[in-house]
């Protein structure tokens, strides 16, 4: 057992820390995390044009942003929401993460995707796909850094052993992110677990970042949920920003604009520096 929290360590080679302690650092072009600093990912929950993703990454750019997300191919509970635009939003985000100089993450849902993605330079594995085995030992097989989301039925045990499917392929470039779990509550979207990201931070060398937008599903909860995180040391803060939110595709009540984005990368970094 690691410690007292019910881990079994043989079932880790490794997720763990080391004896020497050492932590992961993940670079995606110039953008480190896990160096001891926060990063800050931040755009539309779903590339709805070009236009758009082109405006957003300019926004959330200028507000303090260090790498632009977008998802284009988004697995929904219901087959009648809006399913993103799909290989276009990869192209369109690719691009417009170029022009703005902000590295890129979108999630892949089917390991077949992997040629589709080679412009974009984080592949995010979502909560419904944390235990697909056959895509996380693909991306495994693959140099590019890899977001884990915790499923939202899953335990932190789970995670990492997800992760271990990724690392044991090869890959060791992966960050773990907390985006809520599903409890009794009603009043969230999802339960924020915020000593799930204590303890990984304690026991495992990866990045762990936070999705508070997802955790919460709650646009005022946003900014007080991401500083709870960056003062438990979190590594990255991952939100989903809209400039007219009311008419957003997907997410729009969870999604902060530009401006409140803006003061959450002020205020978590100043916390961050408060509990170095
Ligand atoms: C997302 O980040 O767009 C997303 C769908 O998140 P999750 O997989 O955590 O629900
Ligand atoms: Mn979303």
């Amino acid at each position: 057992m690691i410690d007292n929290f019910n881990l079994n360590k043989d079932k880790f080679r490794y997720t763990l820390k080391m004896s020497d302690g050492e932590k992961a650092v993940v670079k995606v072009k110039g953008v480190s995390f896990g160096d001891g600093n926060v990063k800050f990912i931040a755009g539309p929950c779903a590339v709805e044009s070009r236009e758009k993703i082109f405006k957003l990454a300019e926004l959330v750019k200028n507000a303090g942003a260090d790498m632009l997300r977008g998802g284009a191919f988004k697995p929904r509970t219901s087959p009648y929401d809006f399913q993103g635009i799909g290989e276009k939003g990869l192209e369109y985000l690719a691009e417009a993460g170029k022009t703005f100089g902000l590295p890129t993450v979108s999630e892949i849902t089917d390991k077949g995707m992997l040629p589709e993605f080679t412009d974009i330079d984080i592949l995010q594995i979502g909560a419904k796909n944390m235990q697909n085995f056959e895509l996380l030992k693909a991306v495994g097989r693959t140099d590019k850094p890899v977001l884990l989301k915790r499923g939202f039925s899953n335990t932190i045990e789970e995670l990492l052993l997800s992760a271990e499917y990724i690392l044991s392929e090869g890959n060791q470039n992966v960050i773990l992110c907390e985006r809520g779990i599903r409890t009794f509550e009603k009043a969230t979207r999802n339960t924020f677990d915020v000593s799930a990201i204590c303890l990984l931070k304690q026991i495992s060398r990866l990045p762990v970042i936070a999705d508070p937008s997802h955790a919460t599903g709650k646009r005022q909860l946003v900014l007080p949920v991401s500083l709870a995180a960056a003062a438990v040391g979190v590594d990255g803060i991952m939100t989903e920003v809209h400039d007219d939110p009311a008419r957003a595709l997907c997410d729009g009540e969870q999604a902060i604009t530009p401006s409140e984005f803006k003061e959450l990368t002020i205020k978590a970094k100043e916390i961050a520096k408060a509990i170095r």
